[in-house]
This record gives C-alpha cells, structure tokens and sequence, in this order.
C-alpha cells in the first residue's frame, strides 16, 4: 500500500480535530496538530512554549520558522514512515513552501489536502459555546454536548473553563488570521492537483463517511 500524507485545512473549529483522530484510528498514522503541540509546549514552559504563548493568546500566528522546525521534525519520524496526517499545519503559504521543500528531499509525496468548509458564523457558535477542563482538557459545548453539571467536568470533576482563545475577541481574530493567512493554501494545493472540498457544516459522522470516501477514491486511483 502507498504511503498517506494528508493535511488538513480549515478554520478554526471546522472539526479537523475530531475527523483527525479519526483518521489516526482508521488508518493507525500518527496524528500531529500544531495546536495541540504547542499549548502542551506552553503548559510546559519549554523555550518555543514561552515564545509562542503571546501570539497565541492573541488568536495572532506563531512565527513560520517555529512551527516549520517543530513539523520538519516529525514527519522524519520512523512512526511517520506509512505517512501522517497533519492538523493545523501548514497554515502560510511559506509553511506550505516549506514542506513541500521537505517532501522533497524526503522524496515523498502529499497525498491530500482536505479543506473542511465551514461558514464563520458557525465558528463562532462552535468555538464560543466551548468549554474546556482544567484538569485534563476535556472538551464540553454548553449547546452540543453540556455537562451533567453545569461548570463541572462530567470526567474528572474540574472546573470547566473557557481556553483563552475561544474568547470572541480572540476567536474573531483567528478567523481573520484563517481568512488572511491560511486560505490562499487552498488555491495553492488545487494547482498541485490535491485539493479535497469537505462540507464541515454537517455532524461529525457524515463528514468522517465522506473523507473516507475521497480517501478510498484517491487510493484507488493511485494503484490504478
Ligand atoms: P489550533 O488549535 O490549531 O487552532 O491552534 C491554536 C493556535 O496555535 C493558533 O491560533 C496559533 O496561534 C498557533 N498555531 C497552531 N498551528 C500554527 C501554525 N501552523 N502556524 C502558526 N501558528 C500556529
């Protein structure tokens, strides 16, 4: 079988998290989400953590040359081999440059980029209805998907909070960063011949169904 090297694009909230660990089950590929990968960097304190806290705060991107270093990296990795699927990276057309730079050398290839749609007013009922625990970051929707307890986390029974940049200042921000930044990629990988349209503005499930529709078609005409 062919190796399966997907990014995932999208705005914020656009459910790339959820089809992303799906995906990692479905096909046993390592998972790498930026977002992830630098809030357990801040968490702890660690030299690019402390660099990357402000911006992030801000809903503003991190430098490219961070999160270009931290990404190069990973898809070096033995556990990368078979592929990997990327979340939240790249998100500039440098990053996107690049990795494809490093695909390169690496003499692989990108096998998708799917860009999960979804619309910004739904964003912001997503991410501003979210709420996160303290404790372990396990993730509740005050409309979706509400603690038993109002507050308190149905798993570990910590205080249920608001992650510093769902904030709507912040999370306007990031749309704007999205909309500015990171939309010019999908243009970019269309040219390349990659690029996947993915409705996001339907539940989970339906959207997981047809990612793995376009990714069996795209196998299927790989070994054709
Ligand atoms: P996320 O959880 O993917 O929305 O990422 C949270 C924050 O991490 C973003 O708002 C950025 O500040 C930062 N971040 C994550 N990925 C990148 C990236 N590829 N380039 C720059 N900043 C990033």
């Amino acid at each position: 079988m062919s190796e399966l090297n997907l990014i995932l694009l999208g705005p914020p909230g656009s459910g790339k998290g959820t089809q992303g660990e799906r995906l990692q089950e479905d096909f046993r590929l390592p998972y790498y989400a930026t977002g992830d990968i630098l809030r357990s960097a801040v968490k702890e304190g660690t030299e690019i953590g402390l660099k990357a806290k402000e911006y992030m705060d801000r809903g503003d991107l991190v430098p490219d040359e961070v999160i270009i270093e931290i990404i190069g990296e990973r898809v070096q990795r033995e556990e990368a081999q078979d592929g990997f699927i990327l979340d939240g990276f790249p998100r500039t057309v440098p990053q996107s440059e690049a990795l494809g730079k490093e695909m390169e050398d690496l003499e692989r290839k990108l096998s998708a980029a799917l860009l999960i749609e979804v619309s910004d007013e739904e964003v912001v009922r997503r991410l501003g209805g979210r709420r996160t625990c303290a404790a372990n970051g396990h993730v509740f929707h005050i409309e979706f998907n509400p603690p038993k307890e109002e507050g308190v986390c149905d798993l570990d029974g910590s205080e249920l909070l608001v992650r510093d940049d769902d904030r709507p200042e912040v999370i306007k921000r990031r749309l704007q960063q999205f909309h500015e930044k990171t939309s010019p990629l999908a243009a970019y990988y269309d040219e390349k011949g990659i690029l996947q349209h993915v409705d996001g503005d339907r539940p989970p499930d339906v959207v997981a169904d047809e990612i793995r529709g376009t990714l069996a078609t795209i196998r299927r005409e790989e070994e054709i």
